[in-house]
């Protein structure tokens, strides 16, 4: 039992040195990957399901790595926000989004908000406005079609900072969404506060949709949202009964793999042009 507890205790120890080898390797690889073009991104339709129409994309981005592959996001944002390298990843995901959202206009789509994630970091580094205010100018994209995501922690910080930085950003002309709503820090204390437009309903509330304690939790959320005069959206819609559920509750705009995956441009544009009226 001896060498087998300190056999697990190697393994153990191995796996900590590959995850930190990695997690090494790709912050040195980051460095390299923007300027040799490897992040690309990925758009997520959003359903209005009480009219039956598309209600806009959200921007996810993707690192294409040359020995690796495709690396979430999920491993590599923590790692450029520790490096800072969140600030021009995001100027240029704003950028991209911007420019391709215009690109579809231009080809005749309807006209539609494309939504683009920005993290804590990237408020810290005080130039936000300007980043946002470039990218609309690069695109020549009417600030009404791009929306902002931001998440409920950011609330953990300089709240006036915050709430500053939002005015500006609203004052461009941009709307503004708090993500993953319900998810964690509770935004509800200074969520009338907030200048902000649009409520994400988490995904976890979501996907245990179907007991009756999450149910009232959303439906909380919903009326909340409606008092406050936001407007609503459930991520993680994957089944017919989540949608039910939510439809009849109220919440008309849904994102989900129910609807479609995150895909590329093409892709996207195809499903665009198949969900037309
Ligand atoms: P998020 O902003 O909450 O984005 C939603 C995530 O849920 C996406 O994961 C999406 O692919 C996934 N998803 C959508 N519908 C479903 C569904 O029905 N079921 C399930 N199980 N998952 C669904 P993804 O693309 O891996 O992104 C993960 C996170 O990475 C995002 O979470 C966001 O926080 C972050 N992220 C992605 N792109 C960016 C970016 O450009 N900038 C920043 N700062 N963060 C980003
Ligand atoms: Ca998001
Ligand atoms: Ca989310
Ligand atoms: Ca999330």
């Amino acid at each position: 039992a001896k060498t087998s507890g300190k056999n697990r205790h190697r393994v153990f120890n191995e796996e900590m040195d590959r995850r930190l080898v990695r997690k090494l390797g790709l912050e040195k690889d980051m460095r390299r990957a923007l300027v040799r073009g490897e992040f690309f991104v990925l758009y997520q339709p959003k359903w209005d399901a009480r009219h039956q129409q598309p209600a806009g994309v959200e921007a996810l981005v993707r690192w294409k790595h040359p020995d690796i592959g495709t690396i979430s996001p999920a491993e590599f944002i923590p790692i450029a926000e520790e490096t800072g390298l969140i600030v021009p990843l995001t100027r240029w995901v704003l950028q991209e989004a911007c420019l391709q959202n215009r690109r579809w206009q231009e080809e005749g789509l309807p006209s539609q908000k494309v939504a683009v994630n920005l993290s804590i970091r990237v408020f810290e580094s005080q130039n936000l406005g300007e980043m946002v205010g470039e990218a609309l100018q690069l695109s020549s994209l009417a600030p009404e079609y791009l929306e902002l995501e931001i998440t409920e922690s950011l609330l953990l910080y300089d709240i006036e900072d915050i709430v500053r930085q939002l005015e500006e950003l609203r004052g461009l002309g941009v709307t503004v969404a708090m993500d993953d709503f319900g998810s964690g820090y509770s935004a509800l204390g200074s969520l009338d506060k907030m200048p902000i437009d649009t409520l994400k309903i988490d995904q976890l509330f979501i996907r245990e949709s179907n007991l009756e304690s999450k149910q009232a939790i959303i439906l909380a959320i919903i009326m909340m949202a409606r008092q406050l005069n936001l407007r609503l959206v459930a991520e993680g819609v994957e089944t017919e009964a989540q949608m039910a559920f939510l439809r009849s509750s109220g919440c008309d705009v849904m994102q989900g793999y129910y609807y479609g995956k995150p895909m590329t441009e093409q892709e996207i544009q195809s499903w665009m042009e198949r969900s037309l009226p």
